[in-house]
């Protein structure tokens, strides 16, 4: 376990905005988790789990608690009939795991390719792009209760997987600490997404999971901005699933809006109301803007505020409400929660 004392939260989170954490504690063991915790008690502290910081956004005054980074490693590999067993350390990189699976030949989580963050936090919103969702590849997850020190499995089932959502998000005194996945070596390529079928029209072979993990984070990289030059923390809003009627009526207005039939509803692209009834590509507001190639995506120069982010985003929300009758939902997470 390190701890390091007053570490800039600009320097932790990929907007690169915030104040000072006050403690910040890297654990690379479940008992390192414990010793942490149980230090953050001692001094009357809170605590949260930051991970890769790729979807925070952190206050301008500092976080005045502890600040965990779970490290854990370890990736073991076992082999059923025609699929994977891989057991995985929570602090492991996502997009490491992707590539090295990916290259083995195994099928389930190539779509998933270049999300940021580690394998320990793609259960928590259960990660989605490109037709794939994290929680069908997922056997069961490690966590460490911290409401009563135990250390239990979850089975898929308990984890309650959801679109974009499962227990651990509701429940943050769940830690994981290791995730078991089942990955098929059989082909299964979806590539059903028009981003990922524009690709193939235009040549792309998709027919190894790495071919398309690596088409997958060609796309990403085109709507993301350089993290060298600017902060972000990707798509800041989530898409929103509204009901078959409030479609309906919305396509009256708008007979273009691309909407997806899902589980509860409908599922629209936001990226296309904030573009195209909006007019909000690349809208500027001093550091801050939305990017010119994905609105969705908030970028804020470095030295931006977090009231500067704030603003913004709840113009972006309100004029959404005006326009569409659709409350938005931010998906990146506030330190300040
Ligand atoms: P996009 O591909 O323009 O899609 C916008 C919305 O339309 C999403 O809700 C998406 O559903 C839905 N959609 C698009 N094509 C679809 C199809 N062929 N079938 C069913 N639904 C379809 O979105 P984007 O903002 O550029 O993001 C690209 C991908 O990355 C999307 O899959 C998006 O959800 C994902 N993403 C995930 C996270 C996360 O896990 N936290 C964050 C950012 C983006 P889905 O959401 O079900 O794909």
């Amino acid at each position: 376990m390190t701890l390091r004392e007053n570490v800039p939260l600009s320097s932790l989170t990929t907007f690169r905005i915030g104040g000072a954490a006050r403690y910040v504690v890297t654990c690379e063991s479940v008992e390192d988790i414990q010793n942490a915790i149980a230090l953050a008690h001692d001094r009357v502290l809170p605590w949260y789990v930051l991970g890769g910081g790729s979807n925070v956004l952190a206050p301008d005054e500092g976080f005045n608690g502890m600040l965990l980074q779970i490290a854990i490693p370890g990736m073991e590999f076992i082999e059923e009939e025609d699929a994977v067993r891989v057991v995985v350390g929570a602090g492991e990189s996502w997009d490491s795991f992707v590539r090295e699976v990916a290259t083995r030949g195994l099928w389930g989580v190539e779509n998933l390719a270049g999300i940021p963050g580690s394998v320990g936090a793609s259960p928590v919103q259960n990660i989605g792009a490109y037709g794939a969702e994290v929680s069908t590849t997922i056997e069961s997850v490690q966590v460490l209760d911290t409401k009563d020190g135990s250390q239990r499995t979850y089975t898929n089932k308990e984890c309650f997987f959801e679109y974009r959502d499962s227990v651990f998000k509701k429940d943050a005194s769940l830690i994981i600490t290791q995730v078991t996945f089942i990955l098929s070596r059989i082909a299964i390529p979806t590539i059903s997404y028009a981003d990922i079928t524009a690709r193939r029209d235009a040549g792309a072979t998709l027919t190894t999971p790495n071919e398309i993990g690596d088409v997958v984070r060609e796309i990403r990289a085109e709507k993301f901005p350089d993290l060298k030059k600017e902060g972000t923390a990707g798509s800041f809003f989530e898409n929103p699933t509204i009901t078959a009627e409030h479609f309906a009526s919305l396509r009256e207005k708008y007979p273009e809006l691309p909407g997806y039939p899902s589980a509860k509803g409908v599922k629209v692209s936001l990226a296309w109301i904030l573009d195209k009834t909006l007019e909000l590509r690349g809208y500027t507001k001093g550091s801050v803007r939305l990017f010119e190639r994905q609105p969705l995506v908030l970028v804020a120069m470095i030295g931006a505020h977090e009231s500067e982010v704030d603003a913004l985003a709840q113009e972006v929300t309100s004029r959404v409400y005006e326009a569409t009758n659709i409350l938005i939902e931010r998906e990146v997470r506030s330190l300040r929660k």
